[in-house]
C-alpha cells in the first residue's frame, strides 16, 4: 500500500489528470524529490520531459514570466531578469513532466490482467470521448469490461460517455474507473463504478489494483444481470459464484470444514438483501461444485 507518512500518489495523479492531458512542472508535485513524484515516476506513470519553457521569476520584486534558456556558462538553466540578470534555474522548478490518459490506461489495463489474467479486447480510446476501454476480464466468473473515464463531472463527457458505454458489445459486467467526481455520469445497467484511488495503489515500482475491492464492486451489479437475464438465478448459481470468487481470492479453505459458514458470511457482503441459504442447503451445494 502507500507507504506511511506520504501524501497519496494516485489521488495526486487524479487531480493532476482530471485537468487533462499535460506537461506540468516539477515544482507543480512539490519537486522532484518529493515522495509523491518519486513514487508516481518509479511506477511510470509520470515520465520525464525535458523542461519548461516559462516560470514566474522569483528573483525580484516584479511579478513577470520568463523564457528558460540553456546557461552556456554552467551547462545549466536560468533565465533573463530586468533587475537581476542572469539568474540560475533550480532544477526543482524547471524539469517537467508529462502526464496522460493513455499511460495511466496502460498501466491499469497492465495491473488488471497481473491480476485478472487473461485480457479479451484490445484496449482503445472510447470513441469520441476522453476515455479508455481498458478491455475485457473475468472478474468472479463475470467476463465484466472496464472503463477508465475523467471528466465525469461536467454533463457533456459524462453523456458521451454513457452513449458509449451503451453501445459496446454486451457482458456480464461493467466497471468504470473514475478520475474526478462521477456527478454526471448515469451508469447503464450492469455497470458499477469506482474511483481510481479507491481501487488501484503503487507497490515497489508498480501500479497494482486491489482485487478484493474490485470484485465487491462489481458483484452486486452481476448479480442484477443474472436476474435481468432469466429470472432468478437460484442458489446453485449464486453458492457456485461465491466459491469461484473465494477459490480466485485463494480464500477457499484447504478442507471442507467451515466452508459453509464462510459462504454464508460471503453471501451477506454481496447480496445485502437477502437471507442466506440453510447451512445445509448450502452444504449440498458445495458438494455440487466440488464434484464439477
Ligand atoms: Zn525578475
Amino acid at each position: 500500500m502507500t507507504p506511511k507518512g506520504i501524501g497519496n500518489p494516485i489521488a495526486l495523479l487524479c487531480d493532476l489528470l482530471a485537468e487533462g492531458d499535460q506537461r506540468i512542472s516539477a515544482e507543480a508535485i512539490g519537486g522532484r524529490n518529493a515522495p509523491e513524484a518519486i513514487a508516481l515516476s518509479e511506477a511510470g506513470l509520470i515520465v520525464p520531459d525535458g523542461v519548461i519553457d516559462t516560470t514566474i521569476c522569483n528573483a525580484c520584486d516584479e511579478v513577470h514570466l520568463a523564457e528558460i534558456d540553456t546557461d552556456p556558462d554552467s551547462g545549466g538553466y536560468s533565465w533573463l531578469c530586468p533587475d537581476a540578470g542572469f539568474v540560475a534555474a533550480d532544477c526543482d522548478i524547471i524539469a517537467a513532466y508529462a502526464v496522460s490518459m493513455q499511460r495511466l490506461a496502460t498501466a491499469v489495463s497492465d495491473a488488471l490482467s497481473e491480476t485478472f489474467g487473461r485480457c479479451r479486447w484490445r484496449m482503445r480510446r472510447l470513441d469520441d470521448t476522453s476515455a479508455w476501454m481498458l478491455g475485457v476480464w473475468s472478474i468472479g466468473s463475470a467476463s465484466t469490461i472496464v472503463v477508465l473515464a475523467r471528466g465525469l463531472a461536467a454533463s457533456a463527457e459524462a453523456q458521451r460517455v454513457r452513449q458509449a458505454l451503451l453501445r459496446l458489445p454486451r457482458n456480464d459486467a461493467g466497471l468504470v474507473i473514475t478520475i474526478g467526481g462521477l456527478e454526471g455520469l448515469e451508469p447503464p445497467p450492469r455497470f458499477a463504478s469506482a474511483p481510481l484511488d479507491a481501487i488501484a495503489f503503487i507497490e515497489g515500482s508498480a501500479l497494482l489494483v486491489d482485487a478484493q475491492v474490485i470484485d465487491r464492486s462489481v458483484a452486486p451489479h452481476l448479480f442484477e444481470s443474472l436476474h435481468a437475464r432469466g429470472g432468478r438465478p437460484g442458489y446453485a448459481m449464486q453458492v457456485k459464484e461465491i466459491l469461484t470468487r473465494l477459490d480466485q481470492r485463494g480464500e477457499l479453505p484447504k478442507s471442507g470444514t467451515g466452508l459453509a459458514g464462510i459462504v454464508r458470511r460471503e453471501w451477506t457482503k454481496i447480496y445485502p438483501n437477502e437471507e442466506p441459504p440453510a447451512p445445509s442447503t448450502v452444504r449440498n451445494h458445495i458438494a455440487v461444485w466440488r464434484a464439477r
